[in-house]
């Protein structure tokens, strides 16, 4: 991939809006059906690989959820995906891994993208982000990642309880190549009900960016971060049933594909892509290793302090 080319290279395909989890900001929580028919996805994936123009190009697709795990055809998709040569990737709140699923999907997938936001365990409860062992568990899964030979992405949404935390050494701990930080959107009909509590101010915001932006990932990355600004207009999502789903004016509207190949420049504005760092050399980074063994000697200890349940 060309960095140079300003193309429209990546998707996000929120393949189902099921979760186990109850994020009390997330904003995939009524969208449409999922397509439950291999050959269905399969012409999704299809017309993602046709759809060339002067302005979008797909290479990578980012399965998403909901809690992607949670498709019935969830590992069939992967490795249809793989097979037709995009770059796979994947986020997941990490609940559902183990060493028996991430050995099954090590050969379709190229990243896996967990999310954390925070440090405490508790706080993420609280959040809704799983019954209070999600961080512990999520050094686990950054731990399996690795000794695959994955990449991994951490993704960090920033809400009110937490935009004043380090989350330093939690990110040199997971030791992810790419760290995304969100500040919580507001998705009209979506997470209407937590805003007051939970949205955070562009300040808080910066705050919180300016504490973490010196942070060097692997292959001396740095961390991306997006502001409300950032992300609306600036993705390529497609719904559960495969539609193209727009953000713009602070709510989803739907288009089907070929709607959409007329109306592109406007549902995606591709400065807003390639300055949120939309682009990126996702085929080239190094890994850690694909050995347990080599793993077991780059694994730090993490500060047990952080991960305390009363934070
Ligand atoms: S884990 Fe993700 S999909 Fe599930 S509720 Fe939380 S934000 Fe939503």
């Amino acid at each position: 991939m060309m960095i140079g080319d300003k193309r429209i290279r990546s998707v996000n395909w929120h393949i189902t809006t099921k979760c186990n989890y109850k994020c009390r900001f997330c904003y995939v929580q009524k969208l449409d059906r999922e397509i439950l028919d291999m050959k269905e996805a399969c012409s999704v994936l299809s017309k993602l690989k046709a759809f060339r123009t002067d302005v979008i190009d797909i290479e990578k697709i980012n399965f998403v959820g909901g809690e992607p795990f949670l498709h019935p055809l969830f590992y069939e998709l992967l490795q249809a995906a793989h097979e037709m040569g995009f770059v796979v990737s994947i986020v997941t709140n990490g609940s559902m891994i183990n060493e028996k699923n991430i050995h099954r999907i090590a050969k379709y997938v190229d990243w896996v993208g967990v999310s954390v936001d925070s440090v405490s365990n508790l706080k993420e409860a609280r959040l809704g982000r799983g019954m209070g062992h999600h961080v512990s568990h999520a050094v686990e899964v950054a731990d399996l990642v690795h000794e695959y030979g994955i990449k991994l992405k951490v993704n960090t949404t920033v809400t009110k309880p937490t935009c004043k935390e380090n989350m330093e050494p939690l990110i040199q701990r997971l030791k992810p190549h790419r760290w995304k930080v969100f500040q919580m959107l507001h998705i009209e009909g979506q997470n209407d009900g937590c805003v007051r509590e939970l949205a955070v101010t562009d300040s808080e915001f910066q705050n919180f960016t300016k504490r973490h932006e010196h942070i060097s990932l692997i292959g001396g990355e740095k961390p991306v971060f997006e502001s409300n600004e950032d992300m609306i207009g600036s993705y390529f999502i497609l719904s559960p049933s495969g539609k193209v789903i727009s953000n713009e004016g602070g709510s989803y509207g739907t288009f089907e594909f070929e709607e959409f190949l007329e109306k592109q420049t406007s549902v995606i504005n591709i400065e807003k892509y390639v300055n949120r760092g939309g682009l990126y050399e996702w085929a080239d980074l190094t890994t850690t290793g694909t050995k347990r063994e080599i793993n077991e000697k780059i694994r730090p200890e993490f500060p047990p302090e952080m991960l305390q349940a009363n934070m």
